[in-house]
């Protein structure tokens, strides 16, 4: 989708000098529709008793961007050690961190019990054995296999790796209430960039009903739900956003209908990445060159290790290019310098005419862009900026060097005879 025509207006008449003083490539992100985005998410579940979002940290993990979070009150969602730490280290707290891993490994369990811990999220009924000291309070994600259908993104919850079997479930729940766990909480992530707000309505009622049939046969009450991330963006142009408001309004109804038949209501946690900052951030890209064979390639000087949604899964992600709006058009693969012909950031879009020095701003880059990117063929990342709300740029991640590249390869000899 093109950006919003607020971040639009504050950005590119700015553009110019921003490239002039940092240097193309950069993604660069707007803190002021960061905190818009999740201030309507706040206000969609403003009825409930309780509402909490957990930032998925591995959708765009900058110290600065998870200070926004927890400033406008929300935790984490953390899959690894690198993402508690860096949670960690700008304050979470051990409430505001959600731990999901999987595959856990003893490390991922010594780094989650540090510092007082966090919420364990344990992904497999196995694992109840494998914690060195269980928590009281204790998670399981749930899979629910056949019962639903997942989305393209993610696949079918049959052929996904991640949580406990519905014919385990509740046999994980006994199994940590005999180890000691006396509150729990109980997660679910099926979506992925999925913009029908019903899919979501309905993971709520999936929950509702089996924390029901749960606390029915093993007298436990659940202190949340976690619903997961996966809201969506509309990516092109005049798909309609998902709807928030309506979401909100639908998963509220069933919390008091719940609420009603129980006697309590559980807090609703959720875990979106991208529907937050996805939005919200550009790749800023300069063209270098201009190419004509069997067709007309632009060159510029970002490539997928910057953003490796459009390689990897064909995404579509909108450009505009800085001052050419309206002009003559033609069509276009907008390509990096990689030796993969799958480097491209469009494929026979039809963009208007580029020339060398030209600005290019590549949308939508929020979330799972620099996230995702990778050293393949040496190529570096590049740097991140924040536009802030008081008009000022701030680098808030240094571009990548071929001294960071060459790091691993400094080393104490070890050679082992054989
Ligand atoms: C990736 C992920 C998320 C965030 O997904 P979005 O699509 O960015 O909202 C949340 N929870 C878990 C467990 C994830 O793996």
């Amino acid at each position: 989708m093109p950006i919003s025509q607020s971040y639009k207006n504050r950005l590119f008449p700015a553009l110019r000098q921003i490239a002039h003083h940092y240097q193309t490539p950069f993604h660069i992100y707007d803190e002021a529709g960061i905190r818009e985005t999740g201030n309507k998410l706040k206000e969609a579940f403003k009825d409930l008793a309780s509402f909490k979002e957990f930032y998925a940290v591995k959708a765009l993990p900058n110290p600065k961007i998870l200070s926004i979070m927890k400033d406008m009150g929300f935790g984490f969602d953390c899959s690894s050690v690198a993402e508690l730490r860096m949670s960690r280290e700008i304050g979470a707290t051990p409430e505001d961190l959600m731990f999901t891993s999987n595959n856990t490994s003893q490390t991922d369990f010594d780094e989650a019990a540090l510092a007082g811990g966090c919420i364990l999220n344990l992904d497999d009924i196995s694992l109840i054995d494998k914690v060195p000291v269980l928590p009281e309070l204790i998670c399981f994600r749930y899979n629910p296999g056949a019962k639903r259908t997942g989305n393209d993104i993610i696949g079918k919850p049959t052929e996904a790796k991640y949580g406990v079997s519905h014919e385990q479930i509740v046999e994980a729940y006994r199994r940590a209430q005999q180890k000691g766990a006396t509150r729990f909480g109980i997660h679910t992530m099926l979506a992925s960039n999925e913009l029908n707000y019903e899919y979501m309505v309905q993971t709520a009622e999936m929950l509702l009903s089996l924390i029901t049939e749960i606390s029915q046969k093993l007298n436990i009450r659940f202190e949340f739900i976690n619903i997961g991330g996966g809201l969506g963006i509309p990516y092109k142009p005049d798909v309609p956003e998902l709807d928030l408001k309506a979401m909100g309004e639908a998963i509220t109804a069933l919390f008091k209908d719940f609420s009603k038949a129980n006697g309590y209501e559980p807090a609703l946690y959720m875990e979106s990445g991208r529907f937050i900052t996805g939005p919200h951030g550009v790749l800023v890209t300069t063209a270098i060159n201009r190419k004509n064979i069997y067709r007309t390639y632009i060159g510029v000087d970002a490539s997928m290790s910057a953003l490796m949604r459009p390689g990897m899964y064909d995404a579509y992600h909108h450009i505009e290019v800085v001052g050419k709006e309206g002009g003559e058009t033609e069509i276009v693969d907008v390509v990096g310098s990689l030796c993969e012909n799958n480097d491209k950031f469009a494929v026979q879009r039809e963009l208007p005419v580029i020339e060398d020095g030209d600005i290019l701003v590549i949308q939508d880059t929020g979330a799972h862009g620099i996230a995702m990117g990778f050293n393949y063929n040496g190529n570096l990342r590049p740097k991140e900026l924040l536009l802030k709300p008081e008009a000022t740029v701030e680098l808030i991640r240094r571009e990548e060097t071929v001294d960071d590249l060459f790091a691993t390869l400094h080393f104490e000899h070890n050679a082992l005879v054989l």
